[in-house]
C-alpha cells in the first residue's frame, strides 16, 4: 500500500473525479465513452478534472460559458491562490473586514449555516488543521500536539463575522483561515446548471471531481443512472446505483487522499474538536438531492456527525437521500434512500 495516494490541491481535490459517474450510453459505459453526438469537454478547474457533457442542446461556446463560469468561482474562492477574495480574508484574518461579491459572501454564509446546524462539526474555518495536517500534498506526517492544539484554538465558526449588508467578512483572530473546500464545488455546480438553462440544454452531465449533477431529461426518457465508487476497487469500478431524474449525487470518500503512519489512515476530513481526521468508521457519504451546494455540504456534514447523528440530522432535508459506507463493507441507507439506490457488490452488506 502507498503511504500516500493521490496528489491534489488543497482546497478543491481532484482525486475524487471518478467518485460518482453517470452511465448514459449503456450499463458498462465509462465515463471517457462518448455517446453520438454527444458534445464535451473536459479540464482542470477548481483544483479538480471537471468534465461536462451535453447529450442534448448545446454547443461548444456553452462548454466555453460554463468552464469560464468555473475559473470565475476558482478564482474568487479558491484558498490556496494568492489574490482570491478567500485568500484577502485570510490575509486580513484579525485585522479588518474585507469585501468580497455577493456569491462568495453567499457561499460562506451557506456554509456557516451548515456550521450553526452541525455545532460545528462542519466548519468552514478549519483553515488552519487542514494546512497544518496538508494531506495529498506529499511528506506528510502526523503533527505534534502542540501544533494541533494551536491550529484547533484558530477554528470556530463564532468567529466568522459576516455583514450582509456589505458583503463584507471578518475573521476575528488572525491566523484564522476559511477553507471552502466542502462546499464550493456543489455551489459551481449549481451555477453550471443554470447556464445549460439559459442555453436550453435538454440532458446534460456535470462532473466536478465527483459532484455530479445529471441535467434534464434524457432522450428515451429512463432514469439517470450514476455510479458510486467502490471505495476499495478501481476507479470506475462502482459499489452500487443511484437511478434519478434531474438530481444531484456528491460523494465525500476519504479512500482517495490521504496517507497512512504507523498502520494507521489519516485523511483530510477533519475533526475540529480533536484535531484529528474524523475517525468514526466511515469510508464514505453519498447524498442525492435537487440542490448541489446542499448536497455538498451535507456530504461533508454527515460524514464528520456519523451514521447515528448523520441520519439524525438529514431529517431536516426531506429531499435529501444518504448513502453510507463504512470499513466494515456495509452500507446504510437514509428513509427512502432504497427508492433511489441498488446495491451492486454483493460483497458489501445493506445494513436498514
Ligand atoms: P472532496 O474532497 O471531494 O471535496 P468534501 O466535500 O467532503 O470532499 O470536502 C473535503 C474538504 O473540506 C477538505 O479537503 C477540506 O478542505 C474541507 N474540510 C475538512 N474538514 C472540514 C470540516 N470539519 N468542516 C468543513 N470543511 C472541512
Ligand atoms: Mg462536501
Amino acid at each position: 500500500m502507498k503511504a500516500s495516494k493521490i496528489k491534489s490541491s488543497k482546497f478543491f481535490s481532484w482525486h475524487s473525479f471518478a467518485i460518482g459517474f453517470v452511465l448514459t450510453c449503456a450499463i458498462a459505459a465509462r465515463p471517457s465513452r462518448l455517446c453520438a453526438k454527444e458534445l464535451s469537454k473536459t479540464d482542470f478547474a477548481l483544483g479538480t478534472l471537471c468534465t461536462i457533457r451535453l447529450l442534448e442542446g448545446g454547443n461548444s461556446a456553452t462548454l466555453d460559458e460554463a468552464f469560464a463560469r468555473l475559473r470565475t468561482i476558482e478564482d474568487r474562492m479558491s484558498v490556496n491562490k494568492e489574490g482570491t477574495e478567500v485568500s484577502k480574508i485570510n490575509k486580513m484574518s484579525g485585522k479588518e473586514a474585507v469585501q468580497v461579491s455577493s456569491e462568495t459572501f453567499y457561499v460562506i454564509s451557506k456554509a456557516i449555516e451548515y456550521a450553526k446546524l452541525t455545532n460545528g462539526a462542519f466548519d468552514p474555518s478549519v483553515g488552519p488543521l487542514v494546512k497544518l495536517w496538508d494531506i495529498g500534498e506529499g511528506g506528510e506526517k502526523v503533527p505534534s500536539s502542540k501544533d494541533i492544539l494551536a491550529a484547533k484554538a484558530l477554528v470556530d465558526w463564532r468567529d466568522v463575522v459576516l455583514d450582509a449588508s456589505t458583503n463584507k467578512v471578518f475573521l476575528r483572530k488572525q491566523g484564522m483561515r476559511l477553507d471552502l473546500g466542502a462546499i464550493a464545488k456543489g455551489y459551481a455546480a449549481d451555477e453550471v446548471e443554470k447556464i445549460l438553462q439559459r442555453a436550453r440544454v435538454k440532458a446534460a452531465v456535470i462532473d466536478l471531481g465527483g459532484n455530479v449533477l445529471v441535467y434534464g431529461t434524457k432522450k428515451d426518457k429512463t432514469s439517470w443512472r450514476v455510479g458510486i465508487q467502490n471505495p476499495e476497487s478501481e476507479r470506475g469500478d462502482y459499489l452500487g446505483i443511484v437511478e434519478v431524474p434531474q438530481m444531484t449525487v456528491v460523494t465525500s470518500g476519504v479512500y482517495e487522499r490521504y496517507f497512512i503512519e504507523n498502520g494507521k489512515r489519516y485523511h483530510h476530513i477533519m475533526d475540529t474538536k480533536t484535531g484529528f481526521p474524523v475517525d468514526n468508521g466511515l469510508i464514505s457519504v453519498s447524498i442525492v438531492s435537487k440542490s448541489s451546494i446542499d448536497a455538498d455540504a451535507l456530504s461533508t456534514s454527515l460524514f464528520i456527525l456519523g451514521i447515528e447523528k448523520g441520519m439524525e440530522f438529514l431529517k431536516r432535508f426531506p429531499d435529501a437521500y444518504a448513502i453510507f459506507i463504512d470499513k466494515e463493507k456495509k452500507v446504510y441507507l437514509s428513509l427512502g434512500a432504497e427508492k433511489v439506490f441498488t446495491l451492486i457488490d454483493k460483497s458489501y452488506t445493506l445494513v436498514r
